[in-house]
C-alpha cells in the first residue's frame, strides 16, 4: 500500500493528491509561517465505522493557531470538520487514520512577515498506527534544548516553524539512544515532550504543567483531565513542575493524539516508580482506548462518525 494519500483538500476542493502541489517560493515553505493540526480517527470494526476523535476541539485550536499567525481562512470550525469528513469519505479508509489540516501562507514572494499575505488550507489523511514504539515504557532524557518561549514562538499554537524546536529535541534524544525527550521552559520548569504533553503522578495526585508554561494546549491533555476527575475520581492539578520532580515521581506519562498515552518508565537512566508502567498510566490507557474507539457511551459525543449522513456536533 502506498504511504501517500490518494486525495487532498487543496485550493477549496478535494483533488487527487498528486495535484496538491505548491511552488518552491511559497512563503510558509521558506519561513515556517503556517500552522497545522493532527487528528486521529479510530476504526470501530464492530460498527464498521470510522470515528474521528474530538474534531471540533481540534478545529477550534487550529483556528486559534491560525489567528496567532494573522490568518483568516474564512471557514468556521463546523465547516472545517465537514471538509475533513468529506475528505475521509472520499479516501474511504477503513482502518485507523491520522488527519493533517495545514494552513499556510501561499504567496510566492520574498519577505518575512505575517500580514497581507494569502492564507491557504490543505488537508490530507493517511492510515496510522503507533507513533512511538515504546508506549508501554519509554526511556526519555531531559533535553538540553529549551522549549520555545511564548515571546519567541508561542507554543500554545501548532505553528510549523516551532517544530524545528521539536525536531532538535527529538533528534538529539534519539541519537543519544533515548526514545524521546522532555523539554524545559526558559526558567527551567518542565514543559512537554517534542510532540506530547506530560503528566506526573505524586502521592496519587496527577500534575501537569499549566498552559502558561510553553506547552501546546493539547486536546488529549484535556481529555485526560476529564477522565481522571470524572472516571478515576482522582485529583488533577496544573502547576509548574520542577525537573527534579521527574526523578522522584511515582509515574510519568506522555499524552497526545499521536502518542496516545505512553508510560515513561525511565528518565535519564533513573527508574520512575517501580520502573514499570504504574497503575494510573495503565488504567488511563485502557480507558482512553475504549473512549477513542467509541466504546464508552458517556463520551460518544467525542466520537464523530465518518460514514453516516448525520454527524454529531455536540461536545
Ligand atoms: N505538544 C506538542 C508540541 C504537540 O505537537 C502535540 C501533538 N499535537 C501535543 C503536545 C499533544 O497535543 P494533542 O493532544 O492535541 O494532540
Amino acid at each position: 500500500m502506498s504511504a501517500l494519500p490518494n486525495y487532498a483538500y487543496f485550493k477549496g476542493k478535494i483533488v487527487p493528491y498528486s495535484e496538491a502541489k505548491v511552488g518552491v517560493m511559497t512563503h510558509t515553505l521558506n519561513y515556517g509561517t503556517g500552522c497545522f493540526g493532527g487528528i486521529r480517527g479510530y476504526w470501530n470494526a464492530a460498527e464498521q465505522q470510522l470515528l474521528i476523535f474530538r474534531p471540533h476541539d481540534h478545529m477550534r485550536r487550529f483556528l486559534r493557531s491560525s489567528k496567532l499567525l494573522l490568518m483568516d481562512l474564512g471557514l468556521t470550525e463546523e465547516q472545517l470538520v465537514n471538509i475533513i469528513l468529506d475528505l475521509l469519505r472520499t479516501e474511504n479508509l477503513r482502518e485507523d487514520v491520522y488527519v493533517r489540516p495545514l494552513a499556510y501562507k501561499g504567496d510566492e514572494i520574498i519577505g518575512v512577515r505575517l500580514n497581507d499575505l494569502t492564507d491557504e488550507l490543505t488537508i490530507f489523511a493517511v492510515p496510522f498506527g503507533r507513533y512511538v514504539d515504546k508506549e508501554e515504557g519509554a526511556h526519555v532524557t531531559v533535553s538540553s534544548w529549551q522549549r520555545v518561549d511564548d515571546n519567541a514562538i508561542p507554543a500554545r499554537g501548532k505553528i510549523t516553524g516551532a517544530y524545528v524546536n521539536s525536531a532538535f529535541i527529538k533528534t538529539d534524544a534519539l541519537r543519544a539512544g533515548f526514545d524521546e525527550a522532555i523539554a524545559l521552559t526558559q526558567d527551567g520548569h518542565v514543559a512537554e515532550g517534542s510532540a506530547e504533553n506530560l503528566f506526573i503522578v505524586r502521592d496519587g495526585i496527577l500534575i501537569t504543567p499549566p498552559v502558561t508554561d510553553n506547552v501546546l494546549e493539547g486536546i488529549t491533555r484535556r481529555t485526560i483531565m476529564t477522565l481522571v476527575r470524572d472516571e478515576l475520581g482522582a485529583e488533577v492539578i496544573e502547576r509548574p513542575i520542577d525537573r527534579s520532580e521527574l526523578y522522584i515521581a511515582d509515574e510519568i506519562f506522555f499524552c497526545g493524539t499521536g502518542v496516545q498515552i505512553a508510560a515513561i518508565t525511565k528518565v535519564d537512566h533513573r527508574p520512575i516508580g517501580t520502573g514499570q508502567m504504574g497503575p494510573f498510566s495503565s488504567d488511563l490507557r485502557e480507558l482512553y482506548f475504549d473512549v477513542v474507539r467509541g466504546k464508552v457511551a458517556k463520551y460518544r459525543h467525542w466520537n464523530t462518525p465518518v460514514y453516516v449522513a448525520e454527524t454529531s456536533a455536540a461536545d
